[in-house]
């Protein structure tokens, strides 16, 4: 009985969280500066992701460019943008490069890039249904992406510290400040991750139900 109730809980909790997503989603689209992004935009972006999933249409996203100044008003001033997946929207702050994160360890990420992040969340989420902890699914994201900083020119190097070190920093929970050792070791973890995600774009991605292990061992 008691357990039942704790259950019923939870699940209003989490119909409350859904629902107060939604609702900072449709205050963000009301302003006049939000800019809706379509294949032509960004057909480079695009196509990047849609050869890694054939089967569905990636182009049919719906992506908008909204003020960060406005995310930041709504609580989303830590990250560059995200998917949601109840309304299916990606939603990007520009007026990038920001740092996202309050520790020494720090993402120097480029529109682009947040686009390719999140449209692989969206293709993933619209390809297999399945739920995915975050954890996975963040691995996911991330793994897939580095063909396009290759694409981009970067080295593994500038991918590690740019791109990876604060997503790795919070998987490692290492909050230290200026701490040398914590950046060699982020350095050491963002290789051997780049190392285990190059080319997996051009694999068949048909997993029902994957495990951690099979996408990114690091
Ligand atoms: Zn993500």
């Amino acid at each position: 009985m008691k357990k039942s109730k704790v259950s019923t809980n939870k699940i209003l909790e989490r119909k409350k969280i859904i629902k107060e997503v939604e609702d900072n989603i449709a205050f963000l689209l009301k302003d006049s500066r939000v800019k809706k992004i379509e294949y032509q935009n960004a057909k480079r972006q695009f196509d990047y992701v849609q050869n890694i999933f054939n089967e569905i249409d990636v182009s049919e996203a719906n992506i908008y460019f909204v003020p960060y100044s406005l995310m930041k008003v709504k609580g989303y001033g830590s990250v560059a943008g995200f998917y949601n997946y109840s309304t299916e929207k990606i939603v990007i702050g520009t007026d990038l490069l920001l740092d996202f994160t309050d520790s020494n360890i720090k993402a120097k990420v480029t529109l682009d890039e947040t686009l390719v992040h999140e449209l692989l969340h969206y293709a993933r989420h619209h390809y297999n249904k399945n739920n995915w902890n975050v954890d996975l699914e963040e691995d996911f994201a991330y793994g897939y992406s580095i063909d396009y900083f290759i694409e981009k020119g970067y080295s593994d190097e500038d991918i590690a510290n740019n791109y990876l070190s604060p997503y790795l920093a919070n998987k490692y929970y290492l909050k230290k400040r200026n701490n040398i050792s914590v950046t060699d070791f982020i350095i050491d973890r963002g290789l051997k991750f780049i190392k285990n995600s190059k080319g997996r774009s051009k694999q068949i991605f048909d997993t029902k139900i994957i495990s951690r292990e099979d996408l990114i061992d690091i």
